[in-house]
């Protein structure tokens, strides 16, 4: 970083040298002092030996994969796992009494940690109309006030069923299935917001809308591009996979906005060279790409791949696989034959230099992989960013053989889960009538809401009534305080939940807080303990299952609640026996079974250990799109040029965070300490903005709807960012992202593209002169 550490003392920030590495001895130390804080030493133990073990709890984190059984260490978890799960762990409750002493107004006004902090919640909570408090509500009452209220409405597509990532797949069956007998596909879910635009594009380019990478093609990878991504905080396990990726000889290139410290080096805390040594250098190449950039830089690489073909036929394209499983080679080739390279060096921000070193990496490479996450998916261009992506990897065979393919790394334990088990507002016909055949009724076909879809039906008055399966909507929503005044305007909101968030705060006329096992607790119904499964972000479908003694007795299972819920709802015209879903949740797996493709027998091949990895097609050669061929495609897309004296913002994760909830206010690997209040600015363009580091800024958004979107009182960090680029957190910051801004196709919002301005409303006390420092 080019500015010198300091503090504030107004606002508790300091600001230090950005670490260039991430893990080691540090790691294991932040993890073990946030457990012991929420939690015993017995129970910090329990759940961190059976963390990611076969048969103990799947980490409710990242989804990223665990190793094959025989290979996992003692302690396969990361930092932030850890925490995640002794966070849910924690000792300390939310009771009557605690809603006694704090009104909802009150809740609104606590920080996201604030609200975390408080507890596990204990029981069902009912805010009537008119009340300003929550109360206590019996279950039976909680799903008859849900049902009088679903059933008065004059439409099913009144309602809008959000769920989160965290929701294990018999929960997410039900809940779909459960959605669809009442009357509609109104299923948004977290994955709109973090890998839609994957979806997009894998499905139209490859047939199939997940990653078809293994652990064992990372790890025997030639050659590993990261775009978009910083897996030392959101994907930490990521680093082990990819020093063993190293050590067997791959090379790494970080395409990144930010020079992230998990991207440089990691110290391995679980081997000698990671506690005492330098560890291992991840990134060989770290290209700081320009934000939106990423499109024109693949365009440029595939243009070099074809020149490189010209020069020397035969010998850079794989043209046999070209000729034999895909189309649209030659339109795509005319067009990116045509690529203005001085254009790509503008838009990339990166130098002819840089890319063609890239290029020499590829064309020295068999097995390649590209990685992305959310500094992708985020952008307007994704799905077009995406599509090039995969001609990169076609025009070289790098689909399908192994140590190479597509790997999108998602952001939350079973998001992908949740989309397989149906969890989608357009699902194929072809699920559609699987649904029809097994249980007797005929589900809607026409589309449903997505996440953006359902905050312009709340906010217009189509939807009123929201009902969330776990997560925090309103805050990992695009532009807060719209997505906060459509929520208000429902007549009912329900959130399911293990503990206390935003989501309660901002609610309906009526809301409901549904208190929820979590994945650490035993869960017993009539039949006895019961286990739940999931599916990480490479397709490997396990078990997880809890130990611990509930945080409450009053808790249910998420399954549990939905069956009542439907239940209470249903006429019970349809054949779906709810009674034995809730009572032994292998019947849930039977209809699964029957079904969701890949899932047969799935009830006993689950709990072999480790499960079982759901086919891709992709790699048996065949890719499912409309002509039957991988697709070349051709993309079009200009980053975001912002105006003269503005930015384009990209908000993001702490270190010390979890999707919304922020653990500590700080984020030690970016050397920021004490305070989320923050925007990081390239220092050459502070000069030219006429601001300093330590400069008090309102954040503000720009765009053509008139709407003052505005973030107040930020520090200015100096921090290296790419010029014309600039970052600040997740979620406080989503305020100025217009509901309106989303990316082509997917209609995922641009979390990543964000044009603004800073107003100056005051100065660091301490601040040398303008121009004073270098
Ligand atoms: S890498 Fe992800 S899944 Fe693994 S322990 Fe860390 S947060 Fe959990």
């Amino acid at each position: 970083m080019d500015d010198a550490p300091h503090d504030d003392e107004t606002t508790g920030l300091t600001v230090e040298e950005p670490s260039t590495w991430a893990a080691g001895v540090p790691a294991v130390r932040h993890a073990l002092e946030y457990s012991l804080e929420q939690t015993t030493v017995p129970r910090t133990a329990r759940t961190l030996l059976t963390m990611n073990q076969v048969d103990g709890i799947d980490c409710p984190g990242c989804a990223w994969p665990d190793p094959e059984v025989g290979h996992r260490s003692r302690n396969e978890y990361c930092e932030n796992g850890a925490k995640h799960i002794n966070d849910e762990a924690t000792r300390r409750r939310v009771t009557p009494g605690f809603f006694r002493a704090h009104p909802v107004d009150d809740l609104a006004s606590r920080s996201d940690r604030w609200l975390n902090q408080q507890g596990r919640l204990t029981e069902p909570m009912v805010k009537r109309p008119g009340s300003d408090h929550y109360e206590p509500i019996g279950w039976n009452e909680a799903f008859a006030l849900v049902a009088d209220e679903l059933r008065s409405l004059d439409s099913p597509d009144q309602a809008s069923f959000y769920t989160s990532g965290r929701v294990s797949n018999e929960a997410a069956f039900l809940f779909q299935l459960f959605a669809r007998a009442y009357g509609t596909n109104n299923l948004p879910d977290c994955s709109n917001m973090c890998h839609e635009s994957s979806g997009f594009a894998l499905h139209e380019t490859l047939g199939t809308g997940k990653g078809s990478v293994s652990l064992l093609d990372l790890e025997n990878a030639d050659l590993i591009l990261l775009v978009g991504q910083n897996p030392g905080s959101n994907h930490p396990r990521q680093l082990s996979a990819l020093e063993t990726a190293k050590l067997n000889g791959a090379r790494i290139v970080a395409v990144n906005p930010l020079p992230e410290a998990g991207l440089r080096r990691f110290k391995n805390p679980q081997k000698p060279r990671g506690v005492v040594g330098r560890g291992t250098e991840i990134a060989d190449r770290l290209l700081q790409v320009r934000p939106g950039g990423d499109l024109a830089l693949f365009q440029a690489l595939n243009r070099m791949l074809l020149e490189a073909e010209d020069r020397a036929p035969g010998t850079v394209l794989d043209r046999d696989f070209i000729e034999s499983s895909t189309d649209g080679f030659d339109t795509f080739a005319e067009h990116v034959r045509g690529v203005d390279l001085a254009e790509v060096l503008e838009e990339t921000g990166l130098t002819l230099d840089e890319i063609g070193a890239v290029h020499e990496d590829v064309l020295q490479s068999d097995r390649v992989v590209v990685c992305w996450a959310m500094g992708l998916t985020q952008q307007r261009h994704a799905v077009p960013t995406i599509r090039e992506i995969v001609n990169f990897l076609l025009l070289r065979g790098n689909v399908g053989r192994p140590g190479t393919g597509p790997c999108p790394v998602r952001g939350h334990s079973n998001v992908q889960g949740d989309r397989t088990m149906g969890i989608w507002e357009q699902m194929p016909d072809a699920f559609l009538d699987s649904l029809r055949d097994e249980f007797g009724f005929e589900p809607p076909r026409e589309h449903g809401v997505d996440a953006v879809g359902t905050i312009r039906a709340m906010r217009d008055g189509e939807v009123s009534v929201f009902f969330g399966l776990a997560g925090n909507f309103v805050r990992a929503a695009p532009d807060s305080e719209a997505t906060e005044a459509a929520l208000r305007r429902c007549r009912l909101t329900v959130q399911v939940s293990t503990k206390l968030n935003r989501s309660h705060a901002v609610c309906g006329e009526t809301a409901l807080i549904l208190p929820a096992l979590g994945r650490t607790e035993l869960d017993v119904q009539d039949s006895g303990p019961q286990f739940l499964t999931v599916e990480d972000s490479m397709s490997q479908v396990h078990t997880t299952r809890g130990r611990l003694t509930p945080a409450s007795p009053h808790l249910l299972s998420e399954v549990a609640i939905v069956c009542r819920l439907a239940r209470a709802t249903l006429d019970g015209s349809q054949a779906i026996p709810w009674t034995d879903f809730e009572a032994d949740y292998g019947h849930v797996r039977d209809r699964i079974s029957r079904i969701v493709p890949g899932f047969h027998d799935y009830d006993r091949r689950v709990t072999r250990p480790g499960g079982f990895t759901l086919p891709n097609p992709v790699n048996e050669g065949v890719f499912p799109t409309e002509t039957g061929a991988a697709r070349f495609t051709t993309n079009r897309g200009r980053a975001t040029r912002p105006p003269a004296g503005h930015l384009v913002l990209q908000t993001l994760r702490s270190h010390d965070q979890w999707n919304t909830v922020p653990y500590t206010d700080d984020d030690r690997y970016r050397g920021i300490h004490g305070s989320r209040q923050v925007v990081m600015v390239n220092r050459d363009d502070l000069l030219d903005l006429g601001l300093s580091d330590g400069d008090t800024v309102d954040v503000v958004g720009v765009w053509d709807d008139g709407v003052d979107r505005r973030a107040s009182g930020f520090t200015v960090v100096a921090y290296p960012t790419p010029r014309g680029g600039a970052a600040a957190y997740y979620p406080e910051t989503n305020v100025l992202v217009p509901l309106d801004s989303v990316a082509e196709t997917s209609n995922q919002p641009t979390y990543k593209d964000v044009v603004v301005r800073l107003e100056k409303v005051g100065s660091r006390p301490d601040r040398a002169p303008e121009g004073a420092t270098a």
